[in-house]
């Protein structure tokens, strides 16, 4: 495993912070829209629209193609900024992080240039169609099938937990194109309109509805829909898990809790609970370490798969254990529909929290890639 080296910000990327800040405060000022929790913020195309005219959204994206051309580094400057707000990234969030990145690094040249400046605009969304009502962890055994037909394929087949697929323009599937069980992958890019894909919302446990079940019933995609070879799509997907794990969402749903909380009359009067936000704040520092040396790892072309999932793998049950603490402390059960938007958002963690050592891997499957990554090393 790759040493993370402890790292500070430098001086210009203190001043994109100060940037980004500062538009916050005036875009996003307290009270004037609903808090998300880290990832899982509202959908809200037009502040994504927004945040990509001051050129952050696809910053890590090529130049040539719409993108800022910036730092893994910087990128994560701005994604704390709106993680510790609350901030509405629900429409941007996976393309920004995951799709583009790895169009940019497995497309043609016809798609960079078809979609990655839509992306870089805040115009296009996208799903991970990865899952299955059979095939989670063993994601080799997915049976969605792609299948030749005329110039390009006919997809069929279900998939299942597709985050914000109701609301994506477009998704980014793994499918079966033969029974090599790790070589007959293929990725293929989805137009959320397709004709037989049908997307059914399933309602979360906090009355959310960004989950969906994507039904694929003879449909017809254009071999232009393929993401890198056919068979590829294993180590493609794999590299995207390694985006999807490392960065400071894992351990960011939690922050304008954290913060109301540090403000509220329970921490100010109880030396108890002040004790415990000492403990939370200590180990979210850490977390904020690791996070920043993964994306300087990054930026100097490494790909800390390992590293990504041990960040994943200690702070999703940190935040698990935040929800307890501030749960804790608060002295009653918070109610989902209260008017205080910060007991309404700290009902819904104690709601959501248990799927957050699930989603983008569970925590047994993350201990089998460090592991992995220590012995072959
Ligand atoms: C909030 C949320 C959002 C999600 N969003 C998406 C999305 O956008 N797109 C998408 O494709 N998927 C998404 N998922 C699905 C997620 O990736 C899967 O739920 C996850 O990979 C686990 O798969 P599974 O549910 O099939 O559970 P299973 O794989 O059936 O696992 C069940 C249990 O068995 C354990 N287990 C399984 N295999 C092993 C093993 N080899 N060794 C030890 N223990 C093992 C697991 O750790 C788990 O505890 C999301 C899930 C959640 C909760």
């Amino acid at each position: 495993m790759k040493s993370l080296v402890p790292t500070t910000l430098r001086s210009e990327e203190r001043a994109l912070q100060r940037e980004v800040r500062a538009f916050l405060d005036e875009r996003l000022p307290p009270g004037a829209h609903p808090l998300g929790l880290g990832m899982s913020g509202e959908v809200d195309p037009e502040f994504s629209r927004d945040l990509a005219a001051r050129g952050w959204v696809g910053m890590a994206l090529p130049r040539e193609y719409g993108g800022g051309g910036r730092t893994a580094v910087e990128r994560q400057i701005v994604v704390e900024e709106l993680l510790a707000r609350g901030a509405p990234v629900g429409y941007h969030w996976v393309a920004d992080r995951q799709s583009g990145p790895s169009i940019a690094r497995n497309g043609t040249e016809e798609q960079r240039r078809r979609l990655l400046p839509g992306i870089a605009r805040g115009e296009l969304s996208f799903a991970i169609g990865m899952s299955e009502p059979d095939s989670g962890s063993d994601l080799a055994s997915v049976r969605a099938r792609a299948v030749r037909h005329r110039d390009g394929w006919l997809i069929n087949g279900t998939k299942i937990w597709t985050s914000g697929a109701a609301t994506a323009t477009h998704v980014l599937g793994l499918f079966r194109t033969s029974e090599d069980r790790r070589g007959g992958l293929t990725q293929f890019i989805v137009e959320g309109d397709a004709a037989g894909l049908t997307i059914s919302p399933i309602p979360f446990i906090d009355g959310t509805g960004h989950f969906c079940e994507l039904s694929f019933d003879d449909v017809y995609v254009p071999d232009t829909a393929r993401l890198g070879d056919v068979g590829a799509g294993w180590g493609q997907n794999t590299g995207e898990l390694a985006l999807e794990r490392g960065g400071v969402d894992r351990w960011m749903s939690l922050m304008p809790v954290l913060e109301a909380w540090a403000r509220s009359p329970e921490v100010r009067d109880s030396p108890v609970a002040q004790v415990d936000l000492g403990r939370v704040v200590s180990r979210l520092w850490a977390f904020r370490g690791m996070s920043l040396s993964i994306a300087r790892l990054v930026d100097a072309g490494e790909s800390p798969v390992a590293e990504a999932a041990l960040v994943k793998e200690m702070a999703t049950r940190f935040e698990q254990e935040s929800v307890e603490i501030v749960r804790r402390h608060f002295g009653r059960t918070p109610d989902l529909g209260s008017d205080d938007p910060w007991e309404s958002l700290l009902a819904r963690a104690i709601l959501v929290s248990p799927s957050w050592t699930i989603r983008g891997g569970t925590t047994e499957i993350l201990r089998s890639v460090i592991a992995k990554g220590l012995v072959s090393r």
